[in-house]
């Protein structure tokens, strides 16, 4: 209860006891109801305007706790997942290459602006349902509420190249998921980004991919370039993509290339990665973070 209700109880009580003391005496008996039903109204009035100015006593979002010295700095702790987007920065073999170009100079123009050119599939980013699938909703369609939610960080440590991560091997860090968490799955391989050794990294069975979704999880992220293999760029043949076949075929997410996933490091983490409205495109950059409240 905060302090303005408090006061409120307090001061009903107050003339609640004065009330039965005046009509109880001689003089009560002088004074109209209406003039003490007034006065009465008028204090209970006060207080409750005080408490409703203050707000509600219990709030969702985390508040410094009481005696804490002010910060400017607000009680949740940020954590970022994303690359950093510059000119030449690691693609997917053929996508297009990313390139930054001053438009605008303060010096010249009297302000600042930068062109960009660049994949959908650029740095730290998320696939929407039309990236594999013929006809799947596109990125400015996805449902904002599945690309934030609980996080679920699953080790994969020590992988070698083009390692298969396999159900069995994950099993028991995916129990008791609620529907909606959101499974990131940390390698390390991001340790390699910008090398070809990112190209070779791990993979996941398809059957995770379908015991996750057929759990609720809507959303999957990785720390590597894609959670099925990655073809070299002049390979011919069609590209073979189960897992997103898997989760985005369901109107699923796949959030991939994150980074820092070791700072995930308690349970509690809300992951969210939420993508530019790209109208009727199949992905987009995203600023990947996880966040806990710091109480
Ligand atoms: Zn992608």
């Amino acid at each position: 209860m905060n302090p303005a209700a408090v006061l409120t109880w307090a001061l009903g009580a107050v003339f609640s006891l004065l009330l039965t003391y005046v009509l109880a005496s001689p003089v009560g008996a002088t004074i109209p109801t209406f003039v003490i039903s007034f006065v009465l109204y008028l204090a209970w009035a006060a207080a409750a305007a005080g408490s409703a100015r203050t707000g509600p006593s219990r709030s969702t979002w985390p508040t410094a706790p009481p005696g804490a010295t002010p910060s400017r700095r607000p009680p949740v702790r940020v954590v970022d997942l994303s690359h950093p987007v510059r000119t030449g920065m690691q693609v997917f073999p053929g996508d297009p290459h990313v390139r930054t170009r001053t438009a605008a100079t303060v010096a010249q123009d009297g302000f600042r602006v930068a062109e960009l050119h660049l994949g959908t599939h650029s740095g730290t980013h998320v696939d929407a349902p039309s990236h594999t699938v013929e006809g799947g909703a596109d990125v400015d369609a996805l449902e904002l509420s599945s690309l934030v939610g609980p996080a679920r960080v699953v080790d994969v440590p020590g992988c070698a190249p083009g390692r298969v991560v396999r159900w069995a091997d994950v099993a028991g860090q995916l129990e008791r998921l609620a529907p909606g968490t959101i499974v990131l799955f940390r390698t390390g391989w991001s340790a390699h980004f910008g090398t070809d050794r990112y190209l070779e990294h791990p993979v996941l069975d398809p059957e995770i991919a379908r015991r996750l979704v057929a759990a609720g999880v809507r959303t999957l992220g990785v720390d590597t370039l894609n959670p099925d293999p990655t073809p070299t760029a002049d390979a011919t043949d069609p590209v073979a993509l189960p897992v997103h076949e898997v989760v985005l075929g369901a109107g699923g997410a796949i959030v991939e290339n994150l980074t820092g996933l070791a700072a995930v490091d308690r349970p509690g983490a809300v992951f969210a990665a939420l993508p530019l409205r790209l109208a009727g495109l199949d992905g987009s950059p995203v600023r990947a973070v996880a966040m806990w409240p710091e109480i």
